[in-house]
C-alpha cells in the first residue's frame, strides 16, 4: 500500500538556497593549525610551490578533483577544515600574509631554542670558571677546560632540547594562533564590506 504522506514529505526537503552548512566560527573551531604547519613552512621556504588548489578558508592544499567528466567536477572537501570547494571557491595560491603567520611560529621557536642553548653554554662557562678557582695550581688546572668543552656541548643540548623546544613551541603556537585569529577577523570584515 502506497503511503501518500511519505511521498509528500520528501518533496519540500530540498536544500534551501542560502543555507550554509558550516559557519566561519564552526570551521575555525574544527581547524588545527598544527596540521597545516609543515605544509605552510615548506611553501614559505620555497620547498614546495605556492600554486595549485588551496582551500579558501584555511589555505590547506586540496586534493585534485577527478577529471573524468570535465563538465561536472565533484566538489572536494578540505581535509583540514571540512570546507567544500563548491561552498567557497578554491584559491590558486596561499597569501603571503598567511605564510608569514606560520613562519612567525617557526622563528619564535628557533629564537627560544637558541636562547636556551646559549644559556647552557654560559652555565658551562660559569661552572668551569668555578672549578678553575677551586683547583690547586697543578695538573688539575686541565679539568676546567674539559668541563668547558664537554659541559657546554652537553648543557647546550639539554637546555636547548629539554627546555627550549617545549617552551618555544608553546610560545610559537600561541603567537601563530593569535595572528591567525586576527587575520580571520580582518578577512571577515573585508568580506562583510564587500570586495572592491
Ligand atoms: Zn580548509
Amino acid at each position: 500500500m502506497l503511503d501518500d504522506r511519505s511521498v509528500n514529505e520528501q518533496q519540500p526537503s530540498t536544500a534551501q538556497p542560502g543555507s550554509d552548512s558550516g559557519t566561519t566560527a564552526e570551521r575555525s573551531g574544527a581547524l588545527s593549525l598544527d596540521e597545516l604547519q609543515d605544509q605552510m613552512e615548506s611553501i614559505a621556504l620555497g620547498q614546495s610551490p605556492n600554486e595549485g588548489r588551496f582551500c579558501a578558508f584555511c589555505y590547506g592544499r586540496l586534493s585534485e578533483p577527478i577529471r573524468r567528466r570535465p563538465s561536472r567536477l565533484p566538489a572536494s572537501l578540505c581535509e583540514y577544515c571540512g570546507t567544500a570547494s563548491d561552498q567557497l571557491r578554491p584559491v590558486r595560491e596561499v597569501p603571503a600574509e598567511v605564510l608569514g603567520i606560520y613562519l612567525a611560529k617557526r622563528r619564535r621557536e628557533g629564537l627560544i631554542v637558541n636562547l636556551f642553548a646559549f644559556l647552557g653554554i654560559f652555565l658551562a662557562l660559569a661552572i668551569s670558571a668555578g672549578i678553575w678557582l677551586a683547583t690547586p695550581d697543578n695538573l688539575w688546572k686541565i679539568a676546567p677546560f674539559a668541563v668547558l668543552v664537554l659541559g657546554s656541548y652537553y648543557l647546550a643540548r639539554v637546555a636547548g632540547y629539554n627546555v627550549g623546544v617545549p617552551l618555544g613551541s608553546t610560545s610559537g603556537r600561541k603567537l601563530r594562533n593569535e595572528r591567525w585569529t586576527a587575520y580571520l577577523q580582518g578577512r571577515n570584515t573585508v568580506e562583510a564590506l564587500g570586495e572592491p
